[in-house]
């Protein structure tokens, strides 16, 4: 098969040959619906004497594990497979000590739903299994997920009179009348792009509004603490903005709402005497107006709109969300707070970890929306003495990348 990977316009193009193996006695397997692709498993167990967390897998219907084996003491952990699939689905199956489910007689038949047995590794050979649907021989599996879509609306409220000139997509668009939406449109193609490469299961469902060009401006306190909640002025601006594309605010703006608004300029006001500073880009936390992202029309560049993307669906914490220190990451994670020459592509990656956290996690949008049928799973984000993120928590590492930075 040929892989093929690009980035920012740049593509090239490998040729990669699979061969099957013999299985040696003894060892686990994964199984998976066939793929054109490789898939991708994080996998943790006891093998040996050894716990082996985040082992990554890459495999086409068929994968060869560990020799996994029982180790579920009490509220230990037993096992955990994750899925990440080159077509975007994201199955996961659970760490926790739990007894097989029974299959009944009934339950075997094909098209039988949500015949799950949780992970628990035996000391013989086990196989986890992830299908859309179940294979009637197969009596333990995980279903998965499809793609899930994110219905997110694009508010253009910039007439682009005060480009820069300096990023691609200005460069790739026609400077006419339409040069803002050719622009928004590169932005959600490489956003799009970013998060089916991460295999992050989620695919966006873009609808574009123009309505009048306008700032935003709102005041912030100094210390966000937990709960907090963008400013009602911001609510009351956008409002404005909507309403000038002809479409009902009480209506666009509701729980399981998903917008994004590209305006002019955003000032932000931060602390008791407040000062203005000009981001590029600001998310609100998902709240009863759902989620609201901002996108300064200048300057403007690629990583604005997909950074801003990675906190509303839930990259928040630890830091805000922001990679800046944390282990296992560079200036090419998207969740970087800037654009740094110090990689070749900043911004333009997201870790297998974040990837768990934008659909596995109890608190990623798409569950709290109710986009995902999957189960969740709440991952422990605590500091270790030496400022990592502690290791030994039921997910994936935040920093857990499918390609380590070089
Ligand atoms: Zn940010």
């Amino acid at each position: 098969m040929s892989v093929v990977a690009s980035i920012d316009g740049h593509q090239a193009t490998a040729t990669v040959t699979v061969v099957a193996a013999a299985n040696p006695s003894g060892l686990d397997r994964i199984v998976a619906n066939p793929s054109s692709a490789p898939l991708v498993a994080l996998v943790d167990g006891m093998a040996g004497s050894t716990w082996r967390s985040d082992t990554l897998i890459t495999f086409v219907d068929e994968g060869l594990l560990d020799a996994f084996g029982p180790a579920c003491a009490g509220a230990a952990p037993c096992g955990e497979v994750i899925l990440f699939g080159a077509t975007q689905e994201v199955g996961y199956i659970d760490h926790t000590s739990q007894a097989e489910a029974a299959v009944t007689a009934s339950e075997t038949d094909i098209g039988a739903v949500n015949v799950t047995a949780r992970l628990k590794w035996s000391s013989s050979e086990d196989t986890v299994t992830f299908r859309s649907v179940r294979l009637r021989t197969e009596t333990a599996w995980e279903p998965l997920n499809s793609p899930i879509k994110v219905p997110l609306t694009v508010w253009i409220a910039a007439a682009g009179g005060t480009l820069t000139g300096t990023s691609t997509a200005d460069a790739e668009c026609p400077p006419d009348g339409d040069l803002v939406a050719c622009v928004v449109s590169k932005h959600l193609d490489v956003a799009s792009e970013l998060y089916a490469a991460a295999l992050s299961g989620i695919v966006f469902g873009a609808t574009v509004m123009i309505g009048d060009p306008t700032d935003i401006a709102f005041s912030l306190p100094l210390a966000l603490g937990a709960g907090w909640k963008c400013p009602v002025e911001v609510r009351s601006q956008l409002d404005g903005i909507v309403a000038s594309a002809g479409a009902n605010p009480m209506v666009v703006f509701r729980k399981s709402s998903f917008n994004a608004f590209y305006v002019q300029g955003i000032r932000k006001y931060v602390g008791e005497n407040p000062w203005p500073e000009e981001p590029p880009g600001f998310a609100c936390p998902p709240d009863d107006n759902g989620v609201i992202i901002m996108v300064a029309w200048a300057p403007n560049d690629y990583a604005t709109l997909r950074h801003e993307l990675g906190h509303a669906l839930g990259l928040l914490q630890p830091s805000a969300g922001h990679t800046i220190g944390l282990n296992g990451f560079d200036a090419s994670n998207i969740m970087w707070s800037y654009d740094s020459p110090d990689v070749t592509a900043p911004r333009s990656q997201l870790s297998l970890g974040q990837a768990f956290r934008l659909s596995a996690h109890d608190s990623a949008w798409v569950n709290r929306a109710g986009l995902r049928a999957g189960r969740t799973k709440h991952c422990q984000e605590s500091f270790q003495a030496d400022g990592n993120l502690q290791v030994d928590v039921p997910c994936p590492r935040l920093g857990r990348q499918l390609v380590a930075p070089p």
